[in-house]
């Protein structure tokens, strides 16, 4: 039966895929994400933009919660379906928590990201505090210089880039 060959073949492929992405991640010091149930009627949403002239950092998280004592930001993706959540995702939710800190005086212990189907408890640790604000200060340097080489291979996200007009290194 080769159909069923190839199944198992494909969800091989994705196993191995999903431990090359955490080993991945491991290495470069991000925690994972525990998902976990959370009490999401809790959750206010948050009405401006938070700012740290510190860290000359400026953005919002689509909620907060008070979770023992502490605010904790939360960023959902309605549409993301993962088993584990994007590098991407995690770096976007510990400059929440940077923001966070630097508005209210205290660092959260984590933050919450909410995909379609779960929700992520990530562990806002030094390791990523530290890789955030690396990220924060690589982009700065890209930003004053005169050229900068994409850092992906992948049209597709060319093809739903917002600068994909004014960028001569564009994919597609
Ligand atoms: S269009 Fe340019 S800036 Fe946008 S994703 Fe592609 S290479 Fe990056």
């Amino acid at each position: 039966m080769p159909w069923l060959f190839f199944a198992l073949l494909l969800a091989l492929a994705g196993v191995v895929l999903l431990l090359y992405a955490r080993r991945q991640r491991q290495i470069a010091g991000l925690p994972s994400g525990e998902i976990v149930y959370a009490d999401t009627g809790a959750w206010q949403r948050c009405e401006r933009p938070l700012f740290s002239q510190r860290h000359r950092l400026s953005g919002k998280p689509d909620y907060l919660v008070r979770e023992h004592g502490r605010i904790v930001p939360v960023e959902v993706k309605p549409n993301r379906q993962a088993a584990e959540p994007y590098e991407g995702d995690i770096l976007q939710l510990a400059a929440y928590c940077l923001l966070v800190e630097e508005e209210y005086g205290q660092r959260p212990r984590y933050g919450y990201l909410k995909y379609e189907q779960a929700v992520f408890r990530i562990n806002y640790t030094g390791n990523l505090r530290h890789h955030v604000l690396s990220r924060l200060e690589a982009m700065r340097r890209d930003f004053r210089a005169s050229d900068v080489a994409p850092n992906h291979n992948e049209a597709r996200r060319c093809l739903y880039c917002g600068h994909r007009y004014v960028c001569d290194r564009r994919l597609a």
